[in-house]
């Protein structure tokens, strides 16, 4: 879809909601100081937020519409952000479903998906639609990006990725071929850069214990001054409070500008079918070792 017929959509989406729900969607402030409702949400999340719309309807007494109001409807980084004004406690619930909704809705076409990151970029997406946002990474452009899609590759029995899809879904196979080809390059490291970062080693350690198997860095560019991303390959699966600590102890050691994230050992044989698929295939294809202990200088060295 292009960008004017999405903005029809997403006007069309708009006033409907305004026609129908109109209590709903008033300007706060008075005349030349209008506070319009700033909504921003892409189209997969429309229906779901058409369902919050009526619960609301459902829920609130018509007395208590006088106080309501939504302020924001936006999608931030593959959640959705919701601010309004008015009664909390019957509508928070609501609101509560419709987060939990996002988080498993593709926010481009509606269908089941998950949250996933491409380069540094969270949004919720089906295969499909990952498969879309990796593409839009090609190192060739817009133009490279098509002749992979339209030519037949000898992994694919012959067939072009269109081709396969077409036939039912984008297979693990594409997505993973998709990534590796979307992948930044393979972070040059030198001396001091490498001292520093086996300092986060034993902060690591500390935070994670024996789980902790290696640490890679990825999508390091010191020109650009964005940080990097420093994988921690774990044994077993990676669980989200030890990862919350981890990155606190991070933090508070010096190493805040890098982002942490945990892969689990595992996931690298199907990087495409992981929690998190492109840490997974940074690990693989485009980062370097952190050697772990320091090793010992000659004296003449020192
Ligand atoms: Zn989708």
């Amino acid at each position: 879809m292009d960008s004017t017929a999405a903005e029809r959509r997403h006007r069309a989406f708009l006033a409907a909601a305004q026609l129908r729900y109109p209590w709903q969607f008033r300007q706060r402030g008075r005349a030349g100081d209008s506070d319009p409702v700033a909504v921003d949400v892409p189209p997969g999340w429309y229906g779901l937020l058409e369902h919050l719309f009526e619960a609301v309807e459902q829920t609130l007494p018509a007395a208590e519409h006088g106080g309501f109001r939504w302020r924001r409807l936006r999608s931030r980084q593959g959640t959705i952000e919701v601010a309004y004004d008015g009664v909390r406690e019957s509508v928070s619930p609501l609101v509560a479903t419709a987060r939990e909704t996002a988080a498993v809705t593709c926010e481009r076409c509606g269908r089941p998906g998950a949250r996933r990151e491409v380069a540094g970029s969270y949004a919720v997406s089906c295969r499909r639609d990952y498969l879309d946002r990796l593409l839009d990474r090609h190192p060739g452009g817009e133009g490279g990006a098509r002749q992979w899609w339209t030519s037949p590759q000898p992994g694919l029995g012959g067939r072009s990725p269109a081709t396969m899809v077409q036939s039912g879904g984008p297979p693990e196979m594409l997505v993973e071929q998709a990534l590796r080809l979307a992948m930044p390059a393979t972070p040059r490291l030198n001396g001091a850069h490498r001292q520093r970062l086996q300092g986060a080693w034993p902060v690591l350690r500390e935070a994670l214990g024996e789980g902790l198997r290696s640490l890679r860095l990825a999508e390091f560019e010191p020109a650009r001054r964005r940080g990097a991303t420093l994988i921690g390959l774990m044994a077993g699966e990676a669980d989200a409070s030890a990862q919350a600590a981890a990155v606190n102890r991070l933090a508070r050691n010096g190493f805040s500008d890098l982002r942490l994230r945990l892969v689990g050992q595992p996931d690298l044989v199907r990087p495409a079918r992981a929690i998190d698929p492109w840490s997974c295939m940074l690990a693989v294809e485009a980062s370097v070792t952190i050697p772990r202990h320091q090793p010992t200088l000659p004296p003449f060295a020192r």
